[in-house]
């Protein structure tokens, strides 16, 4: 098969790209280094993501949302965010923003599977699994990519979905700057002694933040993401179980009684990234590959979702128009629409991790009764309410429960 668009790396934001140009008449490949993609099944999953409203809808208007199993995802009502020692705490509602849930937790894998099955009906997308690829060269119009069993594929437009170490942003020539954010992550899956009530609790300890999320099943299983000091990470992941679970129970003031460890537990450091462009002639960057942000408030991949909206969107309209899908105003438009908002909120999360960072009394003093005060504010909590939904911005059509009606493989959208 020719191809119009290739597509380099198959996580959850090229998947969702090759999803996304399944109708558009285009011929579009995605090359993947690892194994095919498998129905998650048995104990959750390490690795989850809490996605919002906006990334529901692009996603339901790509056909891979229905494909979820239903069971093994958490809609979350509540979210509470609270300091360390408990004297200041905000806590929304989905009701306060006229919603019926603020998001939902589900398993990165389970969402690459739903992707990958969606793409695998449609004639227009090819996705190849266990394909490296190892060069990345300029042609005359479009990209040449070699792979590592020595075939070469030629595309016009190359979209790089390669994660934070970017083969295709290297290629490019396109600098992003890393920076350390002073944390590490420990991820893991919990039992919890008193029921999460689908709620997404967050602690901001001195050491940095503490993330419960909650997971589908029984309502008694958490998703931790525990960031904190190198140093910090590495002592608790030498833990046993026991010492572990008792220092996470007493870090989280017991907030859902008891916690234990359901899993292994795993650790990597939180470092952070913006490519200072998303685009070059015949190539664009989405997801990781163009910015990663701290996981703090989850916002990874809604963003990483937007990307692949917005270009999918640009797209379709020079399509629509007549013009080549290609043209460099084609992916500059696309840059104009995310880059700002990327970095408005990397932004955001670094100002919110420092607030949380201070020690001084008289700082804490001041950001808690912040936070009380807060809680009283109903119009603020709303509109925080609303852009945790991700309501707020200059989302794809696809993204807004309307767009989702477009489309072919939405009959369902309107009852979700
Ligand atoms: C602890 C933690 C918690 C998080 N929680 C949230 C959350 O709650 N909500 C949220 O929105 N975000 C969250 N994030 C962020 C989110 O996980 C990432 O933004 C997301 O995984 C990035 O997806 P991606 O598809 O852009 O990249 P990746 O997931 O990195 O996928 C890249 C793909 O490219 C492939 N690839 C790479 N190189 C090549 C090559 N040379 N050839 C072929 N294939 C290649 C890889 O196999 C991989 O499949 C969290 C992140 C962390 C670390």
């Amino acid at each position: 098969m020719e191809t119009d668009v290739l597509i380099i790396g198959g996580g959850m934001a090229g998947g969702a790209m090759a999803a996304l140009l399944a109708d558009t008449g285009l011929r579009v490949r995605v090359f993947d280094g690892a194994p095919e993609p498998a129905a998650a099944e048995g104990e959750p999953g390490l690795r989850v993501s809490a996605l919002n409203e906006a990334s529901h809808w692009l996603l339901r208007s790509a056909g891979a949302w229905q494909r979820l199993p239903e069971e093994r995802v958490c809609a979350y009502t509540d979210m509470a965010v609270r300091d360390g020692d408990g004297t200041g705490e905000v806590d929304f509602q989905a009701g306060e923003a006229g919603a019926d849930q603020l998001g939902w937790i589900l398993e990165n894998a389970a969402l690459v599977c739903a992707l990958y099955e969606t793409c695998r009906e449609r004639d227009a997308v090819h996705w190849e699994t266990g394909v490296r690829v190892t060069a990345l060269v300029r042609e005359e119009q479009g990209w040449r990519a070699e792979l590592a069993d020595g075939s070469t594929r030629h595309a016009r437009l190359l979209i790089g979905a390669d994660g934070a170490h970017s083969r295709v942003r290297d290629a490019a020539g396109i600098p992003a700057p890393v920076r350390d954010s002073g944390h590490y992550a420990l991820v893991a899956t919990l039992n919890t002694e008193r029921a999460h009530g689908r709620c997404a609790r967050q602690a901001f300890l001195d050491s940095g933040p503490v993330a419960l999320l909650p997971l589908f099943g029984d309502g008694h299983q958490c998703s931790l993401v525990w960031s904190a000091p190198p140093d910090e990470i590495e002592r608790l992941a030498a833990l046993d179980d026991a010492a572990f679970a008792r220092e996470l129970t007493t870090a989280t003031g017991a907030w859902l009684g008891e916690l234990q460890p359901a899993s292994a537990r795993a650790h990597f450091p939180v470092r952070e990234l913006h490519a200072s462009d998303y685009s070059r002639p015949g190539l664009a960057l989405i997801g990781d590959a163009a910015h990663v942000v701290h996981p703090l408030a989850g916002q990874g991949i809604n963003l990483g979702l937007l990307d692949a909206g917005v270009l999918a969107e640009e797209i379709e309209r020079a399509l629509n128009r007549g013009f080549a899908f290609d043209h460099e105003s084609v992916l500059r438009r696309y840059q104009r629409r995310r880059r700002g908002h990327n970095a408005f909120m990397q932004n955001a999360l670094r100002g919110f991790q420092f607030v949380f960072e201070q020690r001084a009394p008289a700082a804490r003093w001041v950001r808690n009764t912040g936070m009380r005060g807060l809680n009283q504010l109903a119009p603020v909590k709303g509109a925080l309410a609303r852009q945790a939904l991700g309501r707020d911005g200059d989302l794809p059509a696809r993204a807004r429960p309307r767009g989702a009606t477009r489309n072919a493989h939405s009959d369902d959208a309107e009852g979700a």
